[in-house]
């Protein structure tokens, strides 16, 4: 098939994809009826389960009822409540609606420079933690770590200073930093993932070192970007990340499981005294972005379904008794493999499998995958990081079996002693 696929090294030799035809709860089938547990919630976007109900109903009917509306002229019911409810939660009143993770943290970034831009005040230093990943294009590509995957760009990507990835053992270092960047003028913001990074390893840090950087980088002036398009809608502990930090953004990305998983949509959020800055008739400073499908009613009302489900009394429960389990599963690990780190966090599982050559390209990336899949359980390691990213439609005994799997890996790989 001449289908070019997303992170996919096309070569000869290489296995071919698996055609999925349906989906149910946690549970993808193929087109040859096998049925696969899903441990990566299909690259972290299925909040609820796939094929959720609700969410399927309140996508039939928005399409029935309205299907897509020009949203430089016009508004529609499902965008404004969708933006007033999301604000009531964040505390972030204005609401930029865009298609996925990436063009939220566009917006994010032209955002922040033109606040100050319209300001006629100049800052054009933008900070990001080590480590980062923010997005495909190439604004977030230049806010995101340098890598393999963006080698080939790396001239045209625009200079982002480096905050240390905050650990125990570099706090020292990292107080200074932030002493000196405390001090800085030209700061015009701060872009990072809120208590866990991703894509870098499904790597945790404490809410207080959030805390520490978003402070310094508010007592230099700049603006404080929370990029949730993973963290958001559960995966830390709480709804949103930031909730449990005391440094709250001004602006806020969210993307992925906004919709549950159903569609794409990304919000850039924005604070008050954000958006004051572009409140004006002076054509220069309006903010001119927009994408086609912007605030696309049937994406808004899978929201819109999404968040509805997460103010069901079994939503919760469901969620609590998946971080329980998730928690459990890391304490059972770490006795059994205290030589291989187990870690969980919210509804997440992770360990790091050792390896001569940790990072991205990893043997064991492959080689678990191959494992798992054979054993009906789909899962992508993050090279030697394998993680277990359940929906919510997962059960404690699905999320045994898939760390028996793991573990069934490293014993069969003869890693685990
Ligand atoms: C996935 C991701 C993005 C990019 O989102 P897309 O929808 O894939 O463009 C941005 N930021 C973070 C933290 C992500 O995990």
């Amino acid at each position: 098939m001449p289908i070019w696929r997303p992170y996919t090294i096309h070569c000869e030799g290489l296995s071919e994809p698996l055609r999925i035809v349906r989906a149910q709860g946690s549970y993808l089938y193929t087109d040859e009826g096998r049925a696969l547990w899903d441990g990566t919630c299909a690259w972290w976007v299925t909040i609820h389960g796939h094929c959720h109900p609700f969410i399927a109903e309140a996508i039939a009917n928005q399409a029935l009822t309205l299907d897509q509306v020009l949203f430089a002229d016009f508004t529609h019911p499902l965008a404004e409540a969708l933006v007033e409810k999301l604000a009531k939660l964040t505390g972030l009143s204005w609401g930029f609606f865009s298609d996925d993770g990436s063009t939220a943290v566009e917006v994010a970034i032209k955002v922040a420079l033109q606040y100050f831009y319209n300001q006629g005040e100049k800052r054009n230093r933008i900070l990001a933690l080590e480590g980062a990943y923010h997005g495909d294009t190439f604004g977030a590509m230049s806010v995101s770590h340098r890598t393999l995957f963006t080698q080939a760009f790396r001239e045209f990507l625009f200079e982002v200073e480096w905050i240390p990835f905050p650990r125990d053992q570099n706090e020292a270092n990292l107080l200074n930093i932030l002493n000196e960047i405390a001090q800085r003028k030209d700061i015009a913001a701060f872009i990072g993932e809120p208590l866990l990074q991703g894509t870098a390893g499904m790597r945790p840090y404490a809410s207080h070192y959030w805390d520490w950087i978003a402070g310094a980088v508010r007592k230099a002036g700049g603006l404080i970007i929370a990029d949730e398009v993973f963290t958001g809608f559960g995966r830390t502990g709480t709804l949103f990340a930031v909730d449990q930090c005391k440094e709250k953004p001004d602006i806020l990305c969210l993307a992925k499981g906004l919709t549950g998983g159903f569609l794409p949509l990304g919000l850039t959020l924005v604070s008050e005294k954000v958006f004051e800055a572009f409140y004006s008739p002076e054509p220069s400073k309006a903010l001119y972005h927009g994408h086609s499908y912007t605030a696309n009613p049937i994406a808004c009302a899978a929201a819109l379904a999404n968040l509805t489900l997460w103010e069901q009394p079994d939503t919760v429960i469901r969620y609590r008794n998946l971080v329980r389990k998730q928690a459990e599963l890391a304490d059972l690990w770490r006795a059994r493999y205290p030589a291989i780190p187990a870690w969980s966090i919210g509804p997440l599982f992770a360990v790091a499998l050792p390896t001569p050559a940790p990072g991205y390209f990893a043997e064991h990336r492959y080689k678990l995958k191959s494992f798992a899949m054979e054993r009906g359980i789909f899962l992508r390691p993050l090279g030697n990081i394998a993680y277990i990213l359940p929906a919510l439609s997962s059960l404690p005994e699905e999320l045994e079996r898939a760390v028996e799997v793991v573990e069934a890996y490293t014993v069969e790989t003869g890693i685990s002693v």
